[in-house]
Formats: structure tokens, sequence, C-alpha cells
């Protein structure tokens, strides 16, 4: 199937059946994704399933409507302390999206759906398994104790999904998952997605899939080769000044922040804010109106700072974001290139800037080795930005400030003139710097938006929702 073939498929062309095509319609759907258009012919006729894709390109619907179409082909009741379908999800947030998903596409077919997973009580999961569900996704940990007490019984699946198998391997969840696999009952469809496929997960499908269709979308690696990439050594104490510091630069219209917690992502939009750089903050904590009036803002131009945690960020696709910064560097180094590729969409180019602080060498030991690149360093003498470094370093910790800035590499502490340039301005605030006529600039918007439309391919069609 070529590209062009590709962009022409519809959800019709894809033999999908009324009830589902409607739902589509009514989420504002109106053509496939490539992983859709991919998986979801081979998913109908019952095929295993190996997908290499990463979130954001479509994949929960890529199994979610076959199944739903395959499920509604077969009538039958859903079996007690049971299910028709599995899906297993690393994470809770994930867990709930997936579901969510399902009751979406499902509205017109009346299949129930259920979630299980660890931190919240265990008496609703067993009174919603007890009478057996249609759809049931779970995480491996908490799906174990319930068969373990003999809460749920596997033996009647159908379908078994195993959706991003490599963030399950970085977890530690292939001896639970190895351990749900052994009550599953051996003639069923699998399903198996994972972004990236290290050699344990490989493995992995090679035990779990017989005879699988291999569909696969944007290799990781190509997004990686796009972006501008930056690093930056410096103490954790400082990145926050640093980071609004990074604001005077102009060009830095549209920035998305990763952060590794959500309260971690609170905290520096609310620092940003108040050193007059607007921006949101959008996380798992956060409802989904909240999520999405952030993102829409964002958007628009009308705030310059988007901080997201990596789940978060899950499915944020917004043209023109002209830089990411790892303002921590993520634990799993696979998610560093699904960060950045949120920047250099559609042959744009984008900058990539990572904020590493000592104890996040061995983080960025795994993300090198993983691209098999060394991210370049900012040139500490020639760069701009950097004088206001020192100024930062020296504000913060002024005993630490000259090894920070020259930070053992033999590079030259920033010369004296840029020195002021952390201090706050005005009096009192303890905020950092303001950042000048860097507020969001009247046209910023627009521009993003001429960029967006000018660069237009997207793979993604018109209604393509980005929060989900
Ligand atoms: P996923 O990769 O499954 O996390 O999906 C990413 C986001 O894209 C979710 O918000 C979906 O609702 C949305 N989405 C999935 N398929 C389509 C489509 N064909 N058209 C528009 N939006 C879609």
């Amino acid at each position: 199937m070529n590209e062009r073939h590709l962009s022409l498929t519809t959800f019709i062309d894809l033999g999908l059946s009324k009830p589902l095509l409607k739902a589509l319609t009514e989420e504002g759907y109106t053509q496939p994704t490539p992983i859709q258009a991919q998986a979801i012919p081979t998913v109908l006729t019952g095929r295993d399933l190996l997908g290499i894709a990463q979130t954001g390109t479509g994949k929960t619907a890529a199994f979610a409507l076959p199944i739903l179409q395959r499920l509604a082909a077969n009538p039958k009741p859903a079996p007690r302390r049971g299910c028709r379908v599995l899906v297993l999800s690393p994470t809770r947030e994930l867990a709930s999206q997936i579901a969510e998903s399902f009751r979406t596409y499902g509205r017109h077919l009346g299949f129930t759906v259920a979630v299980v997973f660890g931190g919240v009580k265990y008496g609703p999961q067993v009174k919603a398994l007890a009478a057996g569900v249609d759809v049931l996704v779970a995480t491996p940990g908490r799906l174990i104790d319930h068969i373990n007490e003999k809460v749920a019984n596997l033996s009647g699946v159908e379908v078994f999904v195993l959706d991003e198998a490599d963030q399950m391997l970085d977890l530690g969840f292939l001896p639970p998952i190895r351990k749900v696999v052994a009550t599953l009952p051996k003639q069923r469809q699998n399903l198996f997605f994972s972004a990236t496929m290290p050699g344990e997960i490989g493995k992995l499908a090679d035990e779990l899939l017989k005879d699988p269709a291999r569909v696969s979308v944007a290799p990781a690696a190509t997004t990686v080769s796009k972006v501008d990439q930056r690093l930056l050594f410096i103490e954790a104490d400082c990145k926050r000044q640093l980071l609004a510091e990074l604001f005077v630069d102009a060009k830095m219209d549209r920035a998305l922040i990763f952060t590794r917690t959500k309260r971690g992502a609170d905290r520096v939009a609310k620092y940003l804010e108040a050193a007059g750089i607007t921006s949101a903050s959008i996380h798992g904590d956060k409802s989904q109106g909240q999520r999405e009036r952030a993102l829409l803002a964002f958007k628009k131009g009308e705030v310059r700072a988007l901080v997201a945690t990596d789940i978060a960020a899950r499915g944020i696709d917004v043209d023109g974001v002209s830089h990411v910064v790892n303002y921590e560097l993520p634990n799993v180094p696979e998610s560093y290139v699904h960060r950045i590729g949120r920047t250099a969409r559609a042959g744009a180019t984008g900058v990539a800037i990572s904020l590493c602080s000592n104890d996040e060498r061995s983080l960025l030991k795994d993300i090198q080795k993983l691209t098999r690149q060394t991210i370049p360093s900012f040139d500490r003498r020639n760069d701009r930005t950097l004088g206001a470094l020192a100024a930062v370093e020296e504000k913060i910790q002024p005993d630490r400030a000259p090894r920070a800035a020259g930070n053992g590499r033999g590079d030259s502490a920033a010369p004296a003139h840029n020195r002021h340039r952390g201090r706050p301005a005005g009096g009192g605030g303890s905020g950092p710097r303001r950042g000048r006529g860097q507020g969001p600039k009247p046209g910023a918007a627009r521009s993003g938006e001429a960029k967006s439309n000018a660069g237009g391919q997207r793979s993604a069609p018109a209604g393509w929702s980005p929060v989900d």
C-alpha cells in the first residue's frame, strides 16, 4: 500500500460497519490515520498483528474499531468474571484513555467496558468484573491480583491486546504479562503494539504472535534526525531561571516543556507566569476541559509555554512548536524521542533543548545510547543565553557558580558583562527577571498559524483531536 493510496482511504473503504462510522463522524474523524488504514483491514480478518507505532498516531482506534466490529459480528454474552477482549496497558492514565476510546467508538453498539488498575479500591472492580464485561482494560499488576483472588478468569478471552510493550518492559512488567498470558486460552487473536522494538520486546512478540501482519508508522529515528538538538548541563536548582531566560529569545515563540512529575509541571508553569511568560500546564490531574483549554490557548499562541508530563503530552500534535525543552530528562529513553518529535513537524525546523543536571547524567547516557547520537552541548563561551546561565548560577549558588559555569569541562565562565541578566526585574518579586516585551506577541499566534498552514501536510486529517 503506497502513501498515495493511504491518503485516499476512507473509513468506509476499510470495511467498518455503520454504527462505528456514525461514532467516528460524531467524533469529527474524517479520514483514517496511516496506522488505522494499515491495521484495521488486517485486524478485521482475525489475523495477529505487530504494530510499530507511538502514541499520537491514532493507534488506539486502529485496534479498538476492528475489535468492536468483530465483537458485534459474533454476539454472545460476556463470560462471568471474565471478558471477551483484554487490553493490557502500562499505566492507569493510558488504561483509562483506552477504555474511554472503546466507549466512544462503541457507543452505538452497547458493549460493556471496564477498567482495572492499581492504587484504587478493589471493591468496585470486583463488582464490575462479577457479571463479566465485553472489554476489559487493565494494568498487569492489579489484574494479577484479581486472577489470584479468583475474581477474574480470563479463559474466555477472544482478543488480547498488548499496548506500549516497550513501556511495559521499562516498568518491569514483563513477568506479570507472561503470568497473565499463561491464563489465556490458546485460541485467540493477538495484537501487539510498541513504539520501539528492543530485543526483549522482539522476543516477547515472537512468543505471543502467530504469523502476524506487521505494520509500522513513523520510525522514531527519522524524527530525531530532523530536530536540532542541544544539551545544557546545569544545576537542578538553576533550571527554572534559565528556562525563563531562554524565553528572552523571541524565536522561542511556542515551546513545549517537559517535566517528569505533575507537580513539577505546575510549579514550572507558575514560575514562568510570574516571570511574565504566558504559560499553561497539562497533566493527568487536570480535567479534560482544563486540558483542552490549555491546549487551545497554546495552539492559538495565547500562551508561549505549555508545560507537560509525558503521559499528558501523548497525542499532542500542534503545528508550529518552535522548541521542545526537556526541563527534566525522561526516565525512559524512548520518551526523549517522543518528546522531541513534537517539534520539527511537517518538515519545519525545530529545536530541542535538554537541561541535564548532575543526577540526570545516567539518563542522558541511556538517551544517547538509544538514539546513537551525542547531543551537542551549547558552547558556553559564545552563546548569548549562557551569559544568562552564568548569572543565574552565580545568583542562586554563588559558591558553586564558577564550577557550574565551567562545568569542569575546560569552558570559560561567561563574560562579566552578561552577569546582570539573571536579576529579577525591579525590587521585590521572587520570580526571575521579566523578559521585557516577551509576553505573547500580537503576531505570534498568526505567524504560528501561518506556518502551520504553509507547512500544511499533516498525516492527520482535519478534525484530528490532539487531546485524548
Ligand atoms: P492515539 O495514538 O490512539 O493516542 O490517538 C491520538 C489522538 O488522535 C486521540 O486524541 C484520538 O482521539 C485522535 N484520533 C485518532 N484517530 C483519528 C482520526 N482518524 N482522525 C482524527 N483524530 C484521530
